[in-house]
């Protein structure tokens, strides 16, 4: 594994691509535009880039779980082609909520797992997703800033947004322009 001091946490669908209910095919991937400039901007930047994404499908058995790895070179696949960055490393919860496991989002286990994978300072690292979930994880585990992408779902989440646990520090209208404010408020 390459070391990187701080990563991006991404949630993958409604903030990378559309979601379309259970993706579970490569042929059903695609990226929002702008999004392989983004990635390519935040590891110009230092971070590494781990999808942290909650796959429920699997569980209820509406997603085969040999599917994903081909669903996220796929992934790579399309970001090398539109003259990208790769995806560093996918960490995912393939649990039913029902399931109370450790890893599903909100909680932030993901996230500090992959922190110890790569050495990584989990209070330099971000959290961008379009769910609620994705940002309480991201206070959660410590992260400098989580912030809410409006696509996807998040218009929506937005609206239900009530403790300061689900209160994002930044929202922006897609991953451009959320990496646009991550690194213009970055330190380091
Ligand atoms: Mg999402
Ligand atoms: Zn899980």
């Amino acid at each position: 594994m390459p070391h990187f001091s701080k990563l991006a946490f991404l949630d993958r669908d409604g903030t990378l691509n559309p979601d379309p209910g259970y993706l579970n095919h490569p042929d059903q991937l695609a990226l929002f535009p702008g999004v392989p400039d983004a990635l390519s901007r935040l590891r110009s930047a230092g971070f590494g880039l781990v999808v942290v994404t909650n796959q429920s499908g699997v569980g209820r058995g509406l997603i085969q779980p040999q599917v994903l790895p081909r669903i996220h070179a796929r992934m790579n696949e399309l970001l090398l082609q539109a003259g990208g960055v790769t995806i560093d490393h996918f960490a995912i919860c393939i649990h039913r909520p029902e399931e109370e496991c450790d890893c599903r989002k909100p909680k932030p286990f993901l996230l500090h797992q992959a922190t110890q994978i790569f050495s990584a300072s989990i209070a330099s690292s971000v959290m961008i997703g379009d769910r609620i979930s994705d940002i309480t994880a991201g206070k959660r585990a410590g992260c400098r800033a989580s912030v809410q992408v409006l696509t996807g779902v998040g218009q929506e989440e937005a609206r239900k947004m009530l403790s300061p646990l689900e209160a994002p520090d930044y929202q922006a209208a897609d991953l451009g322009a959320a990496v646009e404010w991550i690194l213009k408020t970055s330190q380091d």
